[in-house]
């Protein structure tokens, strides 16, 4: 019988490769398979052993490479086979990563595994945005939710008048909102959110590619689609979106 192997659910932090922990790159340096998402630096494989398998897993939002369930089965079956796995996913791998899903299914299958946490772009994106998303006289909270379900679906499990009134308090970051911005917009106006706050988009933030616009809530989905933000996106709204303009604007 091959001794068991190991699973390491990595987060390869926002987009710029250095922003991975040292103990995310240590696991990918000691891997003998890589499995990554589209949103995981590519340059991060270059750190994994020559004789590493390198595995795509995909994701891009029509074009899932793997499905969920094959994924999750190959982490089990290439960790039974005494193989180092390490599964490399963008941001944080607990944030809207599923990871906890895949740790779920190697704790059945009696899989060992660890969970390398990463900086999450919840964060991260607007930093290098030069957007606070706390500052002692703007925003008191912040709260992040997905924007990936189409607001009018009866089943959509987002609670937009919990939305609309944390925004009182403090900061929204919207993930996978990119898709159904408009949507998303007209019901949060609708449930009280002032239409003049503060919004901004970026797309691919903490990487050369990053792009954004800055404007209120009522113009952000026009002014998106016309930059053509598309995924990956967020969307930061709140008052703090204004010190990127009172010199914040650092990368
Ligand atoms: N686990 C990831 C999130 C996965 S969901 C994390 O913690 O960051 C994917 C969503 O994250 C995208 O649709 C987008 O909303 C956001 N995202 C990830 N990387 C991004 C980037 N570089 N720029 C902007 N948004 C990003």
């Amino acid at each position: 019988m091959t001794t068991m192997g190991m699973v390491y659910l990595v987060g390869a932090g926002p987009g710029d490769p250095e922003l991975i922990t040292i103990k995310g790159l240590k696991a990918i340096q000691r891997a003998d398979v890589v499995i990554y998402d589209r949103l995981a630096p590519a340059s991060l494989l270059d750190e994994a052993p020559a004789h590493a398998e390198r595995i795509n897993a995909g994701k891009a939002q029509h074009d899932h490479t793997l499905k969920q369930s094959e994924i999750n089965a190959l982490l089990v079956e290439k960790a039974q086979q005494g193989l180092i796995v390490v599964r490399l996913k963008g941001g944080d791998p607990f944030v809207f990563g599923r990871g906890g899903e895949e740790a779920l299914f190697c704790a059945a299958a009696g899989v060992p595994f660890s969970v390398i946490p990463g900086i999450s772009s919840a964060i991260a994106v607007p930093a290098y945005a030069g957007i606070p998303l706390t500052h002692r006289d703007l925003a008191s909270a912040f709260t992040v939710f997905t924007g990936h379900e189409h607001p009018d679906k009866p089943e959509s499990q987002i609670d937009y008048p919990a939305m609309a009134a944390a925004a009182r308090a403090g900061t929204l970051v919207i993930l996978m909102g990119a898709t159904y911005i408009e949507k998303i917009v007209e019901r949060l106006i609708e449930f009280g959110i002032d239409p003049q706050r503060p919004a901004a988009c970026i797309e691919w933030g903490t990487t050369d590619k990053q792009r954004l616009v800055v404007t209120t809530l009522a113009d952000l989905p026009t002014q998106a689609k016309a930059a053509n933000l598309f995924s990956p996106a967020l969307t930061i709204i709140g008052d703090v979106v204004t010190l990127r303009d009172q010199g914040l604007n650092w990368f």
